[in-house]
């Protein structure tokens, strides 16, 4: 085998790592299965199984040949506080003064959830006059403000979910046309909300521009929320925060006098106005409070030469818990989202170890609380076990592909950083090309923890194996994400399957290899963001200011 690597790299007269990684299909399946399983409750961050999860992490890393990542210990703790809405009463839409007609009732779980960032034992809303503020979008840059000329300090802001451009097939428009913007994420806009002082902050579920359906909505909206515990108590967030059934927007719209699809299609056009509905919103609820840290695990494989630099691999161990029961089953397992990308952190951690260590340093991350809003990864790069700006760049996983090889490799977010180019040629010697994303108004780049990485300057990859699959083409790749969204994502059913096809997998994890060996074994190098992308001026200020 050395002999046959030998003569292939002088052959291609590259040095560029062409080691087969020892990637192991065992430690995939083993891991997987093995914190999908009941006895793992869907790990929740900050329950007993989160220490069992940990517990299970540590010993693989370990068993790996990693070392703690931490100052000599394998945790970073993450201070965390749980916020569980109880005894949740109707809210009611009413209209103002005599003319209203008989108020609208909101249950709770069917019509609405709701909930909020405020650590505090109980929230209410009274009389807090109705808003329809389109996408509730404010981006100067390109001359857009849904809150123009309109003052929502108390009121209740109603949204529509992404972005105003969702709808056009190409690429091309203020908010790059199908695909999702961070603007068009459900954080920015409850962010966005609480800046210009809502009370309440409503999002319009609509299931094709969410992606995911209702039920998802409600089971992870519901039962114990968690954040991070900061100084303030997040006292400059709305009280609510909280999504709207379609159907129920609808009625509210009518009520109203206005009607969802016009104001849907006003809310495209730039120049867009905010509008009043003459409707209040009345309701509350109390708050069960818990504080407690959860914890990331860190592992790493020191460098030779340059350890002081680190190439990173990130996957998130947490899931949901306990959740809306299914046919008697109420443990969202969590098995594809996110115990696989678990998997496929310890399996390339025992080939990167088993490669020997490189030239610079290559640190493991399992993060807490990616369900609850990207936490664990959030806290980290805030607080930086490794400096930003000496991590060169890396690669998270979260989900994979374990429904057999594809044709295709598909950037996520395309059009990024000069990482997406080194992995160019490792997708291209399987066989393999670049494919386009699939659905790119899921806006996939904003919706994992690479972007907390991302945001603070690192590049950072979101690729892998698309829906053009070996057999069966671009229907049977399809079909198959269309099952795993309608079926199995954040639902107890999505449960370790001993006859998936891992060897899609093996494929992608055989890229994450070969850039993360890359890049640790060329020290001088440093990918950058393209200069259009949102992140390249803030790697720039971090990297001048570390040299
Ligand atoms: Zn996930």
């Amino acid at each position: 085998m050395r002999r046959l690597v030998l003569l292939s790299l002088l052959l291609s007269g590259s040095a560029i790592a062409q080691d087969r990684p020892a990637i192991s299909v065992e430690t995939l399946k083993t891991v997987t299965q093995t914190l999908s399983s009941d006895a793992y409750e869907g790990r929740a961050p900050t329950t007993p199984a989160e220490d069992k999860t940990v517990a299970y992490i540590i010993d693989r890393f370990r068993k790996a040949g990693l070392k703690p990542g931490n100052k000599g210990s394998w945790t970073q703790d993450v201070p965390m506080v749980e916020i569980t809405a109880t005894d949740v009463r109707p809210f009611t839409v009413q209209g103002k003064g005599a003319a209203g007609e008989s108020p609208i009732t909101l249950d709770y779980r069917t019509d609405m959830v709701v909930g909020t960032y405020r650590v505090t034992p109980r929230i209410d809303v009274k009389d807090s006059e109705l808003v329809f503020v389109g996408y509730g979008i404010t981006a100067p840059e390109k001359g857009w403000d849904d809150y123009a000329g309109v003052d929502v300090r108390g009121k209740t802001v109603v949204i529509l979910v992404n972005d105003p451009d969702w709808q056009t097939m190409g690429r091309d428009g203020p908010f790059e046309g199908r695909a999702m913007t961070w603007y068009g994420r459900w954080p920015y806009k409850f962010e966005n909300a609480a800046k210009h002082g809502a009370a309440a902050a409503l999002i319009v579920h609509q299931t094709e521009p969410a992606a995911y359906p209702w039920a998802v909505v409600q089971s992870s909206w519901t039962g114990p929320q968690l954040e991070l515990d900061e100084p303030g108590d997040h006292a400059d967030q709305s009280q609510v925060i909280g999504w709207l059934q379609q159907p129920v927007a609808e009625r509210i719209l009518t009520a109203a006098g206005r009607d969802l699809a016009t104001l849907t299609k006003a809310a495209q056009t730039k120049g867009f106005r905010a509008v009043p509905l003459g409707l209040t919103l009345s309701g509350g609820f109390n708050n069960t409070i818990r504080r407690q840290a959860s914890k990331n695990v860190i592992g790493v494989l020191p460098g030779t030469s340059v350890p002081e630099d680190y190439v990173l691999y990130s996957a998130h161990w947490d899931h949901l818990g306990r959740c809306d029961a299914v046919d008697g089953d109420d443990i969202c397992n969590g098995a594809l989202d996110n115990a696989s990308g678990i998997a496929g952190l310890v399996a390339l951690a025992e080939a990167q170890a088993k490669a020997g260590p490189a030239k610079r340093s290559i640190a493991f991350l399992a993060v807490t609380a990616e369900e609850s809003g990207l936490l664990g990864s959030g806290y980290y790069a805030q607080h930086p076990v490794f400096p930003l700006a000496r991590t060169v760049g890396g690669v998270n996983m979260d989900v994979l592909n374990v429904t057999g090889r594809s044709k295709d490799f598909v950037l996520v977010g395309k059009g990024k950083s000069e990482i997406e180019d080194m992995v160019v040629p490792f997708v291209k010697a399987q066989g393999r090309y670049i494919g386009e994303e699939a659905n790119p108004e899921r806006g996939g780049y904003y919706r994992s923890d690479h972007f907390s990485f991302a945001k603070l300057g690192v590049p950072m990859l979101d690729g892998g194996s698309g829906e053009d699959k070996v057999v069966g083409g671009k229907a049977a790749g399809k079909a198959a994400s269309d099952d795993y969204v309608a079926h199995r994502y954040h639902k107890p059913a999505d449960e370790y399957d001993p006859r998936w096809d891992w060897t899609g997998a093996l494929e992608d994890l055989t890229v994450y290899y070969q850039l993360g060996r890359t890049l640790a074994d060329r020290p001088g190098l440093w990918p950058n963001w393209y200069p259009t992308a949102e992140f390249r001026g803030i790697r720039d200020k971090s990297r001048k200011n570390a040299q």
